[in-house]
């Protein structure tokens, strides 16, 4: 026997977001002595979050970092092994399954959960990405803070655009909203926060032309797609919430995945095509994202998990 097939993993887990925490403590608890590779973002998209209020045990709200501080100890209580560390690529073809992290070291596991969630999409504007850190972030929690007392522009209208808009309208002296359509897409207790706060402005029907700087971000120039009138606003910080893309391409070669790039899983349950690979969280939801059914998709994984490796010994 090789040294690699005698360490040969039960229960690798992808992934450390709500998804991947409770794959972990439910396997863990099962003694499958999972192994879980973190990705590059530990604690996955809630380390971006401020206030969660919206997760059940936790009646005063918590903050995101927190709440996946939580999980990680949970999960290392009864015995998970957590690394850090991206998977660069798979073989799913081969049993066990083949698992490379940070394209040098080889993981061989019988069963694999996939919870590598989703990240932030981009514009696309060519100044979106030349002034990315120098104005430019995808994460008003993270980055608002340098924003203190400036204006700033965000992109989005969606929960996270107005989440994010209310965050840096309690640090900045105004933001600029910049809505696509002449409604948004955020629930209406979101909308309604953000109109009803004074130093937000929304700009109806408008679109990013063009953020111009030539080493910060000085200002965003806006069209308006109904009349065509340009407007420029002097933005110190530029914010883009305008969705997520799911983290699945790694998979691509083994697993379906819908046109947008999210893993199809078999009848509401986590399975993936390949027996005892399993996806859960945000990588295979694109309907209700939140961190509660990506905790109980990661849940369901590891239940799942753990039958598929029984039956595999029988
Ligand atoms: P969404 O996909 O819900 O919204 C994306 C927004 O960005 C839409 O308004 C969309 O416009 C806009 N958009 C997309 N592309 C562009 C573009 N190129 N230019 C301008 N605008 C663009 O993503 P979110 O990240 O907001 O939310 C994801 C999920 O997470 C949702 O289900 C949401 O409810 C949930 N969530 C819940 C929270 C909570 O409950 N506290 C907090 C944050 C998120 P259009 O509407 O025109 O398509």
């Amino acid at each position: 026997m090789s040294n690699e097939e005698k360490n040969i993993v039960d229960c690798l887990i992808i992934g450390s977001g709500p998804a991947g925490y409770t794959a972990a403590i439910y396997a863990a608890r099962a003694n499958l002595k999972p192994v879980m590779f973190t990705g590059l973002q530990q604690g996955g998209q809630l380390m971006n979050t401020t206030d969660v209020e919206n997760y059940p045990g936790y009646p005063k709200g918590i903050l995101g970092p927190e709440m996946m501080e939580d999980f990680r100890k949970q999960a290392e209580r009864f015995g998970t092994e957590i690394n850090f560390g991206m998977v660069t690529k798979v073989d799913f073809s081969t049993s066990p399954k083949k698992v490379w992290i940070d394209d040098t070291k080889l993981v061989e596991a019988h069963s694999v959960i996939i919870a590598t969630g989703a990240e932030a999409k981009w514009l696309g504007l060519p100044s979106e990405k030349r002034l990315n850190g120098n104005g430019v972030s995808a994460c008003a929690v993270c980055d608002g803070f340098f924003y203190k007392n400036t204006e700033v522009a965000i992109v989005g209208a969606g929960d996270t655009a107005c989440e994010e808009a209310l965050y840096l309208s309690k640090l900045c002296t105004k933001v600029h909203m910049i809505v696509r359509r002449d409604e948004m897409r955020a629930s209406k207790i979101m909308q309604d926060r953000v109109l009803n706060t004074p130093n937000i402005q929304v700009y109806w029907n408008s679109e990013t032309d063009e953020i111009i700087g030539e080493n910060v971000v000085e200002s965003v120039r806006l069209k308006n797609n109904k009349t065509g009138e340009i407007t420029e606003i002097a933005v110190k910080g530029f914010f883009v919430a305008i969705g997520h893309k799911p983290n699945s391409d790694v998979f691509k070669e083994f697993l379906d995945t819908d046109d947008q790039g999210y893993i199809i899983t078999q009848n509401g349950t986590p399975k993936t095509k390949i027996p005892g690979v399993y996806a859960c969280g945000d990588v295979q939801d694109k309907t209700y994202r939140q961190a509660v059914t990506a905790a109980g998709s990661g849940c369901m994984a590891a239940l799942e998990s753990e039958r598929w490796l029984g039956e595999m010994r029988q």
